[in-house]
């Protein structure tokens, strides 16, 4: 029998959208293997209530709500981990793609001598323990890859537009006893940064409205704000936009950013660098607004607009605001 555990990661204790989109996924492949059962786990304090009509399919999730795992430490999580693949002898660990799963699988792939898939889009419908395929090369050619071992450890990167909605779900929640946590102080918390109340993650955004050194500073993001605001989506950035302290570094999208998959990607006073490029591979349709119609953003974008983005963003603002209200 294949036995699939899925992390469900929270934040603040709110599950994050992105790992319950993974779990969907997962039990999506599973219906094609009916030797096959999933299970999750969800540590630190939270409220399951809030997973009610959100998980498909069958299984069981195991919280361990003790208030030791509700900030992350990489020792503690990889401990609970380790030991409750053990214990339900699985044999696929499977993450949503995030800062810190990307901290995490590694740890855990090391010591539980599995093969580790990072940043996974797709899986080869064949075999759940077969071949999944990465972005490469900037994102412009899928690969193929297959594990090398038995024990296998995946993160998805999310895909933003699937609906998060289970139709028909059986899923049972048990509680893990109470254990005693001993961590080294290896991982000392230095500082905590938390986001903005209702601020969306771009690693879990379908929109992204991102601004780049075009936006000429921390104010001229503003526009941006306003704009994701309207869209329902979240604001990105360039790397030289968080480098100029512009935006949060949380905000960064490229090779040393986050990789974003969102249905619609606007790409305003970004010059389109090949690093930039890296993270945004996956996006569906990608609109970019630059006054240099040589920038090669516009090699990748669907809706190019040459202007600039102080003429070009206000109207396209007010157009919204009329759209909306007539809606
Ligand atoms: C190892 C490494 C890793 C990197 N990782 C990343 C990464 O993760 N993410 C990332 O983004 N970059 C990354 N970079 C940096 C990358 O190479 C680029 O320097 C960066 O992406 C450029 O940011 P930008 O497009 O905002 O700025 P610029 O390249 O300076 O482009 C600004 C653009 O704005 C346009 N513009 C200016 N004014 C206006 C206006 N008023 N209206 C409209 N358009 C206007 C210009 O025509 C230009 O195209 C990395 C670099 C290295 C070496």
């Amino acid at each position: 029998m294949n036995k699939f555990l899925v992390f469900l990661e929270q934040r603040e204790g709110v599950v994050k959208k992105a790992s319950i989109e993974i779990w969907n996924r997962v039990q999506g492949l599973v219906s094609a293997w009916p030797d096959s059962a999933v299970s999750g786990i969800l540590a630190g304090p939270a409220d399951i209530g809030q997973l009610n009509g959100l998980l498909a399919g069958k299984g069981v999730v195991y919280h361990a709500d003790e208030e030791c795992f509700g900030l992350y430490n990489q020792e503690a999580y990889a401990r609970l981990i380790a030991d409750t693949m053990k214990r339900d002898a699985s044999t696929v660990l499977f993450f949503a793609d995030s800062s810190l799963t990307r901290d995490l699988a590694p740890r855990l792939s090391v010591s539980l001598q599995a093969s580790l898939l990072s940043g996974c889009l797709l899986f080869n419908q064949e075999g759940i323990a077969g071949s999944c395929f990465r972005p490469v090369y900037s994102g412009t050619a899928l690969a193929s890859f297959l594990p090398a071992r038995q024990l296998t450890i995946y993160t998805i990167l999310s895909r933003g537009m699937v609906e998060v909605t289970a139709t028909e779900s059986h899923i049972d929640f048990m509680t893990l006893q109470p254990q005693h946590v001993a961590v080294s102080d290896l991982f000392p918390v230095v500082r905590r940064i938390v986001m903005r109340k209702g601020q969306l993650d771009v690693a879990e955004a379908t929109t992204i409205v991102a601004g780049g050194r075009g936006m000429g500073g921390a104010e001229g993001f503003a526009l941006l704000d306003k704009l994701a605001a309207l869209l329902g989506g979240a604001v990105g950035a360039s790397r030289t936009a968080v480098d100029e302290g512009w935006r949060a570094h949380a905000e960064q999208i490229g090779q040393t950013g986050k990789t974003v998959a969102p249905a619609l990607y606007f790409a305003c006073g970004i010059s389109g660098a090949v690093q930039h490029l890296a993270g945004i591979g996956s996006a569906r349709i990608v609109v970019a607004i630059n006054c240099d119609r040589d920038a090669p953003i516009f090699d990748v974008a669907d809706y190019g607009i040459v202007g600039d983005v102080f003429v070009v963003l206000p109207k396209l603002i007010d157009e919204l605001q009329e759209y909306l209200k007539k809606k």
